[in-house]
């Protein structure tokens, strides 16, 4: 059997356990629909401890860091050499699906499952990183595990209270198993390099589904910009105010949203992908109505583009449309926090690799955006070289109707695993 044979039979020998990791990671966090595993909550750690025994039955050597991240490593032969990781996260949005963050997890281990069975040692390293804390609308941060795993927690994050229980980050850390204190001291930055860093993880839109093809080549992961929390404060009227009197929150928070969304499809049809979401957008529940002019309006925002430049001609835009609404309607726009995340580069390299990796295999594949943020372009932002595999996910994600199929997820892994035993486990 030649090699690229060989590979793709021993990726295709773990259905079974790949299987019955999700079945397991299904009982973690089960709500009604979908499956609810918060930021460091107990559902989360859950599913650390399922990946960690599947680890221990490979025979990997399993660690946690102080931000209660799961370790699982394949040691190599050479210890001093730079490790790659390969991970995804375990948590999920309230009611969202198995598949989310997950696959990537699982992914990894059948990978270095496939090359034990084939009998290889890598030269370095290989470790699979079940990562904390991806979706930020628990702590409203984005990337906590991934970016503590670095050094690199914005300040301030640790105080961060989570939306549903009030406590802080800190607490919760602690709750589950980190240490908070070691986090605050800070690595300042991680002592070791990282070869390079892998993930895995299901296409949050439906396009590999639409050109039928199983996976995707990640081309690059955007930035964003977020205002968690704009409020604009207007005057509360009698409905028949003339226009002229009128300091109207609501209208002035429409005229923003309308002024960016302008700016986003005119850079859209030049070819510039980005995205604006008010994801968040509403009066005061407690005073409007029908006979009431809205004195007060609030909305958050999320802006995403592939560039720096892009991202920041955007948020340019975003201030200026507030400066001109406010000054022309009479209110007063309080912008209230701002997070911001880099646009993850990938590097060219491995991207090259992982798609010379396809070929051999003869499984088909395309070059991808992402649409979404994921713990690699935290990982790229540390100088880390970085590259994505999206798998074929017909319902999108953030739901319950997730829908995977383990053959299109092993593709990813034959392709992951073929790049592995080239890149590192050459006799
Ligand atoms: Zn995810």
């Amino acid at each position: 059997m030649d090699s690229v044979a060989a590979i793709e039979a021993a990726v295709r020998a773990q259905h079974g356990r790949v299987e019955a990791l999700f079945t397991e990671l299904a009982r973690c966090g089960r709500t009604d629909p979908g499956f609810t595993r918060p930021s460091y909550s107990p559902e989360e750690t859950e599913a650390h401890a399922v990946v960690a025994r599947c680890a221990a039955d490979l025979g990997l050597a399993i660690g946690r860091d102080a931000a209660a991240n799961t370790a699982m490593t394949l040691p190599g032969r050479d210890r001093t050499l730079p490790p790659i990781l390969i991970g995804s996260h375990l948590d999920t949005v309230a009611q969202g699906g198995n598949f989310d963050g997950a696959a990537g997890v699982v992914a990894g281990l059948a990978a270095v499952a496939a090359i034990r069975q084939l009998g290889l040692e890598p030269e370095r390293d290989i470790t699979v990183m079940g990562i904390r804390a991806e979706e930020s609308v628990w702590f409203q941060v984005s990337y906590i595990g991934s970016r503590a795993a670095l050094g690199a927690l914005p300040d301030g994050a640790l105080d961060a209270a989570r939306i549903d229980s009030g406590l802080s980050l800190a607490a919760h850390i602690a709750r589950e198993g980190g240490d908070p204190d070691a986090l605050r001291r800070g690595p300042a930055a991680r002592d070791a390099a990282i070869h390079a860093f892998l993930e895995v993880h299901i296409e949050q839109a439906p396009s590999l589904e639409e050109a039928g093809i199983p996976v995707g080549l990640c081309t690059g992961i955007p930035g964003n910009v977020r205002y968690p929390d704009v409020r604009i404060a207007g005057r509360y009227d009698h409905v028949g105010t003339p226009r002229c009197f009128r300091r109207d929150a609501a209208m002035a928070g429409a005229e923003i949203a309308l002024a960016l969304d302008r700016v986003w499809a005119a850079r859209e049809a030049a070819g510039c992908p980005m995205a604006v979401t008010f994801g968040r957008f509403h009066t005061d529940a407690a005073a409007h109505g029908l006979t009431t002019v809205p004195g007060e309006f609030r909305f958050s925002l999320d802006m995403r583009a592939y560039a720096a430049e892009v991202l920041a001609e955007l948020e340019a835009a975003f201030l200026a449309a507030v400066a001109e609404v406010s000054a022309r309607r009479g209110v007063t726009v309080t912008l209230g926090s701002r997070a911001e995340a880099g646009a993850g580069a990938v590097s060219p390299r491995i991207r090259d690799g992982l798609a010379a990796a396809a070929d051999a295999l003869g499984i088909a594949t395309r070059p991808l955006g992402s649409p979404a943020s994921h713990d690699a372009a935290a990982f790229a932002k540390a100088g880390v070289p970085m590259a994505m595999l999206f798998v074929r996910n017909a319902n999108g994600s953030h739901n319950p109707r997730e829908a995977m199929a383990i053959d299109d997820l092993l593709d990813a892994v034959a392709i992951l695993t073929a790049w592995l035993v080239a890149e590192t486990c050459a006799a």
